[in-house]
């Protein structure tokens, strides 16, 4: 088995496309094949080098390695569509010779002239060869050799049914004429997606393919390359496209679409991977949360649906805050770093782990930890409004504290009841306004955790704060 996934480099991978890496990398890892990257820049006016390089480092990113690509070689290189330019005239040559591709010495005005004459006459604009040859008369093409020009080169869309048994879909017919004659190689050399994809799927010995149900339509014109070159088609498998949560297609009005807007805004690539997943794909037993091993060996061919797979911002959320949670504070650490550095207050790494552990449960995105560990980082602004006999009970508790001998959870709370018991306060006043007196805020993480973290020299100043507040108002 051998798969392949073929980007164009004309924007940043979006979720869609990473999709249809995950399951192509899966297929080849779970039938122990190769994975082959294959860049599609023949759109030369989109293409661009910076977001090739994007691509490739957001693969790795969310751990789809391949085995054969630009940066890696293979058997069965190059792997970049504008480095096989000659591979692509030279099948166009042969495809004429067998007269079932044509040259066109047509300008790109008289074709769309053509096209526009056949639509304002109610007919489907499909270009026939007949149409197309009427341009290339003597004058025409000595005209183009005088400037120097290339015609371009046609493919004769034979006039028959063509059927696909696809591993998604299942029987799929292509009715007769549904396709007219279209462009392989454009005047400029450049050989159009159709063609190249053909020719390369060839050559590169690609068994199976799996991709959106959006190129279908390109499927047809594929399948009668295949047959031209007298080559195999690999097995198709056209999956459903992805829809946002209004049933209509993905696209920036459900907000961020790239797996880059993911990852930048604190999304780990484990719950990236897994969701991707199960759009359009479901595992046997249902499971929902699952590794990329785990998906590997569950992958299967037959758990394709075959409606449209909604992609919910809200699910991916809750699965990437789930991964957050069942991650140890030491790896969270590494993935937090870079968010770590975003933060507007200065964050010390002594007891940064405990923090984790105990912020991790309160938080979706890593870009939430900035805001989620602040209490322990800064002083609240602001000191809770209270009567001098609850303040003396802090400052008691204070002192308590100061003289404890270990500094651990258990005993702290021993202290917290020690006072309940000492001072006529109400238990739930006593817990909510030490919360505010050491957080400025009314809920948190566990105060006990708060209080065992925070370590006992910034608790005990944090507490007095109240003493000297009252005496600078009184
Ligand atoms: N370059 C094409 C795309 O990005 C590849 C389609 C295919 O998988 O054949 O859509």
């Amino acid at each position: 088995m051998r798969v392949r996934f073929a980007p164009s480099p004309t924007g940043y991978l979006h979720v869609g496309g990473a999709r249809t890496a995950l399951f192509n990398y899966l297929l080849a890892r779970r039938f122990n094949g190769v994975y082959v990257l294959r860049i599609e820049d023949t759109d030369v006016a989109r293409s661009d080098k910076t977001f090739e390089m994007n691509l490739m480092e957001t693969l790795k990113w969310l751990g789809l390695h391949w085995d054969e690509g630009p940066d890696k070689g293979g058997s069965y290189g190059p792997y970049r569509q504008s480095e096989r330019l000659r591979i692509y005239r030279e099948y166009a040559e042969t495809l004429i010779k067998e007269g079932k591709a044509y040259r066109v010495y047509a300008y790109p005005k008289e074709i769309e002239a053509l096209r526009e004459k056949m639509i304002n006459n109610g007919v489907a604009p499909h270009y026939n060869r007949e149409m197309l040859e009427a341009f290339s008369t003597e004058k025409r093409r000595a005209e183009y050799k005088e400037k120097g020009l290339q015609p371009a080169v046609y493919f004769s869309m034979p006039r028959k049914q063509f059927f696909l048994k696809d591993m998604v879909k299942g029987e799929i017919v292509f009715s007769e004429g549904s396709v007219g004659d279209f462009v392989l190689l454009r005047s400029s050399g450049i050989p159009t997606y159709n063609f190249a994809c053909v020719v390369d799927d060839t050559l590169m010995k690609i068994t199976h393919v799996i991709r959106g149900d959006d190129h279908l339509s390109n499927t047809v014109k594929q399948l009668a390359i295949y047959e031209a070159l007298g080559a195999n088609p690999p097995q198709f498998g056209h999956v459903s496209t992805i829809l946002g949560p209004d049933g209509k297609k993905l696209s920036k009005r459900h907000g961020s679409t790239s797996v880059e807007e993911y990852r930048s805004r604190g999304y780990l690539s484990e719950a990236v991977v897994n969701y991707l997943a199960l759009l359009g794909w479901s595992s046997p037993d249902a499971k929902e949360i699952m590794s990329i091993d785990e998906m590997i060996s569950k992958f299967s061919l037959d758990r394709f649906s075959k409606n449209p797979a909604i992609f919910d911002p809200k699910k991916l959320k809750w699965m990437n805050s789930h991964y957050i949670r069942a991650m140890k504070p030491g790896e969270l650490l590494l993935r937090l770093k870079p968010y770590i550095e975003q933060c507007d207050y200065e964050v010390k790494h002594e007891n940064l782990e405990g923090i984790i552990e105990v912020v991790k449960e309160r938080i979706h995105v890593l870009t939430d930890f900035c805001e989620a560990a602040e209490i322990f980082f800064k002083k609240p602004s602001q000191l809770p409004d209270i009567n001098s006999e609850l303040i003396s009970v802090f400052l008691n508790c204070a002192d308590r504290l100061q003289k404890l001998q270990n500094w651990e959870k258990m005993n702290i709370i021993k202290v917290f009841k020690e006072v309940l018991k000492h001072h006529k306060v109400k238990r739930k006043e006593f817990y909510s306004t030490l919360r505010v007196l050491l957080t400025g805020k009314n809920e948190g993480p566990e105060l006990a955790d708060v209080v065992c973290l925070l370590g006992r020299d910034e608790v005990v100043s944090r507490v007095r704060a109240i003493g000297r507040g009252e005496q600078c108002s009184e």
